[in-house]
């Protein structure tokens, strides 16, 4: 099967907008094993959009169009592409009461043309757009089929996800499967040096890297028949991965590092309280948007001045003194401290320099320190991070987690 896709849109060809769109709609096409052999763009002309569609059909089985769809004059796709399949424009009215629903909810005045976007080339399947007025539609005819989508990317993408992939895995007997696998500890170039043996070697299931806020994933897709060949196809990959990048890979199904560290403690039995400085509750946060996490999380202080580590946790003033409040020796007292003041089984803390300003020489803006106490004993670790205040922050809410984490999985034995 054969595919092309045509953007339609004056701004595309002047340049004043990218088109993400057919990228977009490229990369799935790949991904699916469809050819795509040709993208045109065409302005809002009626002449040249005709001219347009008429050469795509000659040569691709698929024709995907992107903008057009809207209510003004210059909206033609519809129109052309009823009139190269030989079809009239009848209304819809599920969509009518949709694009009317729409216009209630904003408090916004419907002009009559806006009925416009229920017209459809007569026959076809319709896609609902959640995120717009304008539906897309497919008209099929005999091997040939067109799809019809609106021009904004936060409408078009859903649509594709939800409707067009369905039908073009359906009409191609093939579907993309994927598992996500996340990494934290280990920078993106290592990873990705580490695996291109792997990556290079790899055309189904594919290996892609994405670049997170301190961390990354990896997303395996397997392009496949069912779910079970999927699953069987990138399960080996999974565990080639793991192999590769070792305790790094800390979720193989698109889980967080807060996600599996509320899992981990749940199926431990083993609560926690955190004392944060730095972080100032990130941890805290990014641990009670899981569900159900009330049971392992006793609580969370935001100790930051160096009174409040003193008298909420017990951190002793000579050690503030001796090593100031961004040192081991305070990381340790303050997960120490939470552990015993609030009965938990564990206890984690933060403390360090967030910067912009604060840094010197021997202590430098990024310098943060993360503890773990357990009934064994306290580990701690020393981290240099870099970037700006709020980076420096999430990296040192990641990096704790991760002591956590390493510790409930066993790897981390002495504390
Ligand atoms: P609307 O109902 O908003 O009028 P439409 O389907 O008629 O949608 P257009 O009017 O062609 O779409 O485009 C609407 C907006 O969508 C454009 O102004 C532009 O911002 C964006 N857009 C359109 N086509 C593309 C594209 N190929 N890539 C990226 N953005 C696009």
């Amino acid at each position: 099967m054969t595919a092309e896709i045509l953007s339609v849109g004056t701004e595309l060809l002047m340049g004043n907008i990218l088109n993400t769109n057919a990228q977009y709609i490229s990369q799935k096409l790949c991904d699916l094993g469809i050819n795509c052999y040709f993208q045109t763009t065409v302005g809002d002309n009626h002449d040249r959009l005709v001219a347009a569609v008429g050469l795509a059909l000659s040569r691709a089985d698929l024709l995907i169009l992107t903008g057009g769809l809207g209510p003004t004059a210059d909206d033609l796709t519809k129109e052309t592409i009823a009139d190269a399949f030989g079809r009239d424009l009848v209304l819809d009215p599920a969509s009518e009461a949709h694009i009317r629903a729409r216009f209630a909810r904003m408090g916004r005045e419907m002009t009559p043309n806006n009925m416009k976007q229920a017209m459809f080339p007569r026959g076809c399947i319709i896609l609902p757009n959640p995120n717009g007025t304008a539906p897309g539609c497919i008209v099929e005819a005999g091997e040939k089929a067109a799809i019809l989508l609106p021009g904004p990317p936060k409408e078009m993408a859903p649509m594709f996800d939800a409707s067009v992939m369905p039908y073009l895995e359906k009409r191609s007997g093939y579907m993309l499967l994927s598992h996500v696998v996340r990494v934290f500890g280990m920078g993106e170039s290592e990873a990705e040096y580490r695996l291109l043996p792997l990556m290079e070697r790899q055309t189904n299931p594919t290996v892609a890297p994405y670049a997170l806020a301190g961390e990354m994933k990896l997303r395996v897709t397997a392009r496949c028949k069912d779910a079970a060949e999927g699953e069987l196809m990138v399960t080996p990959l999974l565990a080639e991965i793991k192999e590769t990048l070792g305790s790094v890979v800390y979720s193989t199904n698109d889980q967080e590092l807060h996600e599996v560290c509320a899992a981990l403690l749940r199926e431990h039995g083993m609560t926690l309280a955190a004392a944060e400085s730095c972080t100032g509750g990130m941890i805290a946060s990014k641990l009670i948007s899981v569900p159900g996490i009330s049971e392992y999380f006793l609580e969370g202080a935001v100790t930051y001045s160096n009174e409040a580590k003193m008298r909420r946790l017990g951190v002793k003033r000579e050690t503030l003194e001796a090593h100031t409040a961004v040192s081991e020796a305070v990381a340790r007292e303050m997960a120490e401290g939470i552990r015993a003041t609030s009965g938990a089984s564990l206890g984690l803390a933060t403390t360090g320099i967030a910067g912009p300003d604060g840094g010197t020489a021997e202590r430098p803006v990024g310098l943060v320190y993360v503890a773990l106490a357990g009934a064994k004993g306290t580990a701690v670790r020393e981290l240099h991070l870099s970037g700006n205040r709020e980076r420096i922050r999430n990296a040192a809410s990641l990096n704790a987690l991760d002591l956590l984490r390493r510790y409930l999985c066993g790897s981390l034995t002495n504390c």
